[in-house]
């Protein structure tokens, strides 16, 4: 029989809690009532499910239900707070707008933010960060002295687990009227998200980086204090509010307010359990790879599920059998190269090359890591034992 692979790439997916499984599986068959079909009870079991739902969201995040929006995941989520607040904004004057983010921004929200830039009516800044990873606050704060309407900045990162100051974020962008917008898809269930304290008008995340299902997210949209208004993305039966149409995935729906209801109740279990992992890991890839570099923020000011680690002086293959980790670089065009977030915080694509992301979670024992750690000493090759081409030819 073939054995798995050990799998440490939580922050690509995480697989789905058996208990989220369990309860989604009626609202496919016998439950399979459209969650607006107002006039029968199989309409009611849906949209009592959605309630449900949205309540256990909101219970997590600590805000009010209304203030929730249930989406395809965090990929529509980024792009609907940007894209749905420049056409609030557009239909309400023509003043040129202005928007901050950070290069090292998932793509959904440098794609979305990209696209907006070559409109004429709207300049987007980019806040560099240093090595670590951290935003250059005072460079922040000029850029934003102009009159800005949006900030967005993810909550933790999810190549090198650097977490961003929202609340002194979201404090500075209140001093302007400026929203805060936040991507916390690596952030639940990691770091404490509580929308009562953090000053974060919009904020998105996905079900599946939960152990929930993929295909599923929220967009949180603050409803007052202040009252943020939107645009939808999606036009057509006026569900959610009108703010969201098309017919709701209830099925997922209820993965995802399950995911949220655990993530809420074993949090302090769950997170002392990974920072454990953490520093198990760290510890033993010091020991075995004396030259190996952490990058991002020091080992205890960051994310608790990962690391992100360039192994100097060997030679890293670009795939693994026995492990699931992810590589540091992305093929763009055929062509090797660092990441934007690699490259945003000074890797070369040569150090790009010999960087591994390793993430771990719900089901990671520390034998798991064990075994990783041993799998990565026999596959890596200590670059000088690596023959040239001339004693490959003799
Ligand atoms: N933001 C971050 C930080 C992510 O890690 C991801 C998933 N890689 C996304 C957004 C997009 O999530 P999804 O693919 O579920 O839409």
């Amino acid at each position: 029989m073939m054995i798995k692979p050990v799998y440490l790439d939580y922050n690509a997916t995480t697989p789905m809690d058996p208990r989220v499984l369990e309860a989604m599986l009626p609202y496919f068959s016998e439950e399979f009532g459209n969650s607006v079909s107002a006039a029968h009870s199989y309409g009611w079991v849906a949209e009592k499910a959605v309630k449900k739902a949205r309540e256990q969201v909101a219970s997590l995040l600590n805000c009010d239900p209304h203030e929730i929006f249930f989406t395809a995941g965090a990929t529509e989520s980024n792009n609907w707070a940007i894209r749905g607040l420049i056409d609030q904004l557009r239909s309400e004057d023509s003043t040129p707008l202005h928007f901050i983010s950070s290069p090292l921004e998932h793509s959904s929200v440098l794609s979305a933010l990209r696209a907006a830039e070559q409109r004429k009516d709207i300049a987007v800044s980019w806040c560099a960060s240093n090595t670590s990873g951290a935003l250059d606050i005072n460079n922040l704060e000029r850029m934003l002295k102009t009159k800005s309407q949006l900030m967005s900045f993810m909550w933790v990162n999810n190549e090198i687990g650097s977490i961003n100051p929202i609340q002194a974020l979201g404090e500075l962008a209140q001093s302007q009227q400026c929203y805060l917008h936040s991507d916390a898809t690596q952030a639940i269930g990691k770091v404490v998200v509580d929308l009562k304290k953090a000053p974060v008008e919009l904020l998105s995340f996905s079900g599946h980086k939960i152990y929930g299902p993929k295909g599923a997210g929220v967009l949180f949209v603050r409803g007052k204090n202040p009252k943020v208004r939107i645009k939808p993305l999606l036009f057509g039966g006026g569900h959610e509010g009108g703010q969201r149409s098309g017919t709701l995935n209830v099925p997922a729906i209820v993965g995802l307010g399950l995911a949220c209801e655990i993530v809420q109740k074993e949090f302090s279990q769950e997170t002392q359990k990974l920072q454990a992992l953490r520093n198990q890991l760290w510890g033993q890839i010091q020991s075995q790879f004396p030259t190996a570099r952490l990058n991002g923020p020091q080992i205890d000011s960051r994310a608790i599920n990962s690391l992100n680690i360039t192994f100097c002086g060997y030679l890293v293959p670009p795939s693994f059998a026995e492990i699931a980790i992810s590589r540091g670089s992305a093929c763009h065009s055929g062509a090797a190269s660092a990441s934007p977030v690699l490259k945003g915080i000074g890797l070369s694509d040569g150090d790009a090359d010999k960087t591994l992301r390793i993430s771990w979670g719900r089901w990671t024992t520390p034998e798991d890591i064990e075994k990783a750690v041993s799998v990565l000493k026999k596959t890596l090759r200590p670059l000088q034992a690596v023959p040239n081409d001339n004693s490959l030819r003799n």
